[in-house]
């Protein structure tokens, strides 16, 4: 059996200009044809009518018809066309989104660092910030505070007054229902079932979309990364806890209630290790970074007083595994078969093209390394299930501030795009 290396950076296809997802014809179909036509130019970057005309096989004057509207509307407009497609003689012309029409902002909040990122209309990102934030729980008040400082500060750094900024998304880990703004559990917030949506729409007088921090950052994904090209494909998530997204047809899969997927407490041992959730045996409790500190402290002889904290830990663990330690080697192995057997359950389960693995513990290759992925390949039935490349997310911090800003494009969308007319 032929295994495939980890890539550093995903490198699948060539992609378009702009960003959102590069809609398959299928996936089109319940859309009206103005927001086909948005959604096409939005993705090409830059498209002319003609193109539009043939990419979505309708009447040339429905297009002129309906990007005129669109143009009017202050969405799109003209400039020229940079492709070697237009005919000679003619003015070449295409059309792309007004970059300044709106502008929005994603905040991820977690109990390490929030961090926020401001974009425009044509997907720029032209300001980012972060606040170094305590672990301990929150009220909802405390966390406004807190997401107020950050999005004054990301305004301040974009030059952008705060009334010009038309929607807010924010990523939290959790449990989160997208569609009511509700925090039904989070390791920030003291409280259980939190309206966070409603609370901080109506103090920023803007439409704020909540959801949970694993499918942000596959909406990162999804609409400025890898993951645009693919209509299938699975973002796993390993840090404090273990989360997965789901693109599924080139939409986030968010099952019957709005709420995100629990791979982190999918059970892997009957009476197993006892996980934060209070339950046993969840994957999280074998491989998130608390998990691998308290396999090292139990296995390993770790004088306490000399105890960094759980970050300084592991990486102190890893360079002992590096140097041959076998007994810290052992750790980050044992992690890694419980990685190989959710991997494999998710290709079961799935059947995804694309599975991208993302968190600060993969800085830690032992975790997926071909050995890993020998035994995930192992543990899936059939050839046809040996296809599913496995990649290493390269991004940055911001990755998840990035990804917000997805949600509220996609709410703007909705309201201005659809609904608008
Ligand atoms: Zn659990």
């Amino acid at each position: 059996m032929s295994i495939k290396r980890v890539q550093k950076k995903p490198k699948l296809i060539r992609l378009p200009e702009g960003y959102g997802p590069i809609l398959r014809p299928t996936a089109r179909e319940t859309y009206s044809l103005r927001q086909q036509i948005f959604e096409l130019v939005r993705a090409t970057g830059r498209i002319a009518r003609a193109k539009i005309a043939r990419t979505l096989d309708i009447s040339p004057g429905s297009v002129t018809a309906l990007t005129a509207e669109l143009i009017s509307d202050g969405f799109l407009r003209e400039v020229e066309e940079t492709s070697r497609e237009t005919s000679r003689g003619r003015p070449p012309v295409a059309l792309e989104l007004v970059p300044d029409a709106l502008y929005v902002i994603g905040v991820k909040l977690s109990d390490e660092l929030h961090t926020a990122t401001l974009t425009d209309f044509g997907g720029n990102a032209l300001a980012s910030a972060s606040q170094i934030t305590t672990a301990d729980k929150k009220s909802a008040d405390e966390l406004l505070t807190e997401t107020e400082a950050i999005i004054r500060k990301v305004c301040k750094s974009a030059k952008i007054s705060q009334k010009k900024i038309s929607a807010i998304g924010v990523g939290i880990s959790g449990i989160v229902n997208y569609e009511t703004g509700v925090v039904a559990w989070s390791p920030l917030l003291e409280e259980l079932d939190t309206p966070l949506g409603d609370i901080f729409s109506t103090y920023f007088k803007t439409p704020v979309c909540i959801d949970n921090d694993a499918n942000v950052l596959t909406l990162a994904e999804l609409w400025f990364g890898a993951g645009r090209a693919l209509s299938n494909f699975a973002v796993i998530t390993i840090e404090h806890g273990v989360g997965m997204g789901f693109v599924s047809d080139n939409r986030l899969f968010r099952g019957a209630h709005s709420m995100g997927l629990e791979l982190g407490h999918s059970k892997v041992q009957l009476d197993g290790a006892l996980c934060r959730c209070g339950q046993r045996g969840c994957l999280e409790a074998y491989l998130a970074d608390y998990a691998l500190a308290r396999e090292a402290s139990t296995a390993l002889i770790t004088p306490s007083s000399k105890r960094q904290d759980l970050n300084d830990y592991l990486k102190s663990l890893y360079e002992m595994a590096k140097l041959g330690d076998q007994a810290s080697l052992k750790i980050f192995k044992r992690a890694g078969r419980y990685l190989a057997v959710a991997l494999s359950n998710i290709i079961h389960l799935f059947d995804p093209k694309l599975i991208i693995l993302s968190g600060k513990p993969m800085q830690y290759e032992f975790l997926y390394d071909e050995e890993m992925q020998i035994e995930m390949r192992s543990l899936a039935l059939y050839k046809s299930r040996f296809d599913t490349q496995i990649e290493i997310q390269s991004w940055g911090s911001m990755v998840w501030a990035r990804g917000a800003t997805a949600l509220a494009l996609t709410e703007l969308t909705k309201t201005i795009i659809v609904e608008g007319h």
